[in-house]
């Protein structure tokens, strides 16, 4: 029987591991760590890789299997991703093959004859499948010369994924010792980093532990006030983007989803109570964009390597932080900007205590613990990342994110909230301190509840003083003081005390936090909404509906063909030519050959009905290795030191304007100076004006913009008051004016 390569192959040739990043994957540059990565394993030095999801791991052995003349046998668990992977690579023109239960025997025999001509440079396989001896002796036949464990975290026990069969993976390793070992995991515990080494017999050297931090993502938590609104406010800030929505029971997800359909939104569920088929269509239908959203349990997402799920609302509390931030880490995994946020209510820490309290005696108290830390995180006023990052043992090294509600809140109008403090805290008080947050809110806004009634509560002065705020208005007051630590609220009866900070209000002390607007919208703190980047969004559309078709022909998923980043590039730089298009994100070679052809004459089409001319992407300037781990905003203050305008920026970065002058701000308040005239000059309001800013600047200090903004009678936007803002530090900084 002869056979055929199923798909065309490339070889490298004599290309350095950065030129095939870009030929092969089409990536410009390499993420933190991967370089030292893949030249650790091409010294065929063993190699344990700690990164969290979505960084990168998968590049790190397959880019050098294409440096091995062997073969590279990747062991994952699970079926469905390697599916996926092995089709994404056979997309860019790598020989790649699965071998697991889903081929049938044809299938199976022209795998096994592809492998035997020698072609074939990684081999996906189930541990299970690679345990059984005919593959082992097929593997005999083969040269192997990288054995890559993915998720390695299964082996220990320890782990949340033990898995029997990865134990005897050390036994693979003695049959081939010729094959370099890399394991891969997002467990970052010490105990079970150790069980990996121990069991696969590595040594420390040869360790790279990534950042865990996510910077696209963009994590917020507001009380959950009125579930449906909320997450019916927050799909309407994310019109067709792919999203799920993790709530904590089954009833919840169905309740949810209906109620999600009946307004019109695509929802699917998902939790264990469905038969397999109709999760698997679910999950099917949710991998190829025909479904927006998902209304899941955490049942939903091992397995799911969707790259461009642009949001995770939580709408309900998860029982600890590694969970949250693994589900959280589902979003953004091509890098580009996702939101997070989390509907946080008390009533929920009641419901984990609950299930915690008939769960085996023995975890209970671990489980408390941890309940207790997610508690924290979500009620704390510190920035949401560094707090994130330091319960995984790392310090995040800069003050502001900016990319966490808490960081931006820093940044809005702070107003006078000492009035409402003490009513609230008053409240409290005048109620023996004994109640929760809904009881004191009751009693504030007059209710006639039983309760209320019952404790002759309509009898305190405290009564019916706080009409002027909604209950609603009320939580997010409150949410505010327990931020401050002008309460504290028991873990166990959910009553809330005063603090010493809290007393000291009652005694005259001041309060600021953001405005709760009377009328309007609740939420003042959501998820600032999708930062609109300066792409054709009409176009980038279009580019979809064609890459949808194409996939539903190939049967794969979209993001197969091209990524959301690849496509918004094509409706940003709209190339005319294969070497442009070759420039864009994602895009190398084998995708080249196998679109431009189909894509070109779109974009072709599309500038001529515009009237477009094409805007060509600058191909990467420089390739060395410390570019990549330097910073955007130090990559935009360099290029905006060299002359180029902010007009020219916001085209070569796709952002918006006052993303860069963030940029800009952050450079310099790293110590950074650039000219003073060429803010000036950038600046939209005329001369004099500037003058009466930095005088105001120099009158209430820099920290906080909104007494500027007032002081100028609002006359000045905040996009100006951020440049202005510069101005003025660079002059304090240089000492003039
Ligand atoms: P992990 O396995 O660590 O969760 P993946 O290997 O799936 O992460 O990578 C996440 C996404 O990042 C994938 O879509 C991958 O193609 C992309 N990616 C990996 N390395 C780079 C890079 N150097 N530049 C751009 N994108 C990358
Ligand atoms: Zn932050």
């Amino acid at each position: 029987m002869t056979h055929h390569p199923p798909i065309p192959v490339y070889p490298i040739g004599h290309q350095s591991p950065q030129q095939v990043l870009k030929t092969v994957f089409g990536y410009d540059e390499f993420r933190p760590l991967q370089p030292e990565i893949i030249d650790n394993i091409r010294k065929r030095r063993d190699t344990l890789v700690i990164m969290p999801t979505g960084g990168g791991k998968s590049l790190c052995y397959q880019l050098p299997a294409l440096f091995f003349d062997g073969l590279t046998v990747v062991v994952s668990p699970l079926i469905s991703l390697m599916q996926d992977q092995v089709t994404q690579l056979q997309q860019i023109g790598v020989a790649a093959v699965f071998i697991n239960s889903t081929l049938d025997h044809d299938e199976y025999v022209s795998t096994v004859d592809w492998l035997g001509t020698g072609e074939v440079k990684l081999l996906y396989l189930a541990p299970e499948s690679l345990l059984r001896p005919e593959t082992l002796r097929l593997l005999d036949d083969c040269r192997v010369d990288c054995l890559a464990i993915d998720e390695a975290h299964c082996i220990s026990q320890w782990g949340h994924d033990f898995r029997p069969e990865y134990r005897q993976l050390d036994s693979v390793r003695k049959r081939f010792p010729q094959a370099v070992c890399v394991a891969l995991t997002a467990t970052a515990t010490p105990r079970v980093q150790t069980d990996i080494r121990q069991t696969l017999g590595f040594r420390n050297e040869n360790e790279f532990i990534a950042s865990f931090d996510r910077s696209n993502l963009f994590i917020a938590v507001e009380p959950k006030t009125n579930l449906l609104r909320q997450t019916l406010d927050f799909l309407a800030a994310h019109p067709d983007q792919s999203g799920i929505i993790y709530c904590a029971t089954r009833r919840q997800v169905d309740w949810l989803h209906q109620a999600l359909v009946e307004h019109g939104f695509s929802a699917l569920p998902y939790h264990a109570g469905l038969d397999d088929e109709t999760r698997r269509n679910n999950q099917q239908a949710f991998i190829r964009d025909d479904v927006r959203c998902m209304v899941a349990t955490i049942a939903f997402g091992m397995g799911i390597d969707k790259p461009d799920v642009r949001f995770v609302l939580h709408a309900d509390l998860p029982q600890n932080v590694e969970s949250y931030y693994q589900e959280i880490g589902r979003a953004g995994r091509d890098g580009l900007r996702a939101d997070c946020l989390l509907l946080f209510s008390y009533g929920d820490v009641d419901t984990i205590q609950y299930f915690i309290r008939q769960g085996a005696a023995s975890e209970s108290q671990g489980r408390r613990e941890r309940l207790k830390a997610m508690v924290d995180w979500a009620t704390s006023g510190e920035c949401r990342r560094s707090e994130l990052l330091a319960y995984f043992g790392e310090a995040f090294p800069s003050e502001n994110c900016r990319a966490c509600d808490n960081c931006l809140k820093k940044e809005e109008e702070q107003v006078d909230l000492t009035l409402p403090a003490q009513k609230f805290l008053s409240c409290v008080v005048r109620t023996d301190q004994v109640f929760g947050i809904s009881h004191i809110i009751d009693v504030l806004r007059g209710s006639r509840a039983i309760k209320v009634m019952r404790q002759r509560h309509d009898r305190l002065s405290t009564y019916g003083i706080g009409k002027e705020f909604s209950a609603e208005q009320w939580k997010l007051l409150a949410q505010q003081f327990i931020q401050q630590k002008l309460l504290a609220r028991h873990m166990k009866h959910g009553s809330v005390k005063l603090t010493r900070a809290g007393w000291a209000v009652l005694r005259g002390k001041k309060v600021s936090g953001t405005p709760v607007e009377t009328g309007g919208k609740a939420s003042g703190h959501g998820v600032p909404s999708d930062e609109t980047a300066a792409y054709d969004h009409q176009f980038f559309e279009q580019l979809r509906t064609k890459r949808k078709e194409l996939a539903d022909t190939a049967n794969v998923p979209p993001y197969v063909i091209f990524s959301d980043r690849s496509l918004q590039e094509m409706a940003t730089y709209f190339p005319h030519s294969e070497t442009t298009l070759e420039r864009l994100h994602g895009i190398g070679r084998a995708k080249v050959e196998r679109y431009a052809g189909i894509f070109l004459p779109i974009i072709a089409a599309y500038c001529r009905e515009k009237g477009l001319a094409e805007n060509p992407k600058s191909s990467p300037r420089s390739t060395s290795a410390s570019k990549s781990l330097k910073s955007r905003s130090q990559e935009v203050g360099e290029r905006f030191r060299t002359g180029e305008s902010l007009t020219q920026l916001m085209q070569a970065y796709g952002v918006k304007r006052q993303t860069l002058i963030s940029y800009l701000e952050r450079y310099v308040q790293s110590g950074e100076v650039l000219p003073v005239e060429r803010f000036r000059a950038e600046s939209r309001l005329s001369s004099e004006t500037q003058d009466q800013v930095l005088a105001a600047f120099d009158e209430l200090g820099p920290d906080f913009l909104r007494p500027v903004f007032d002081a100028l009678d609002k006359s000045v936007g905040y996009d100006e008051l951020h440049l202005l803002r510069i101005i003025y530090r660079l002059q304090a900084q240089g000492g003039e004016g």
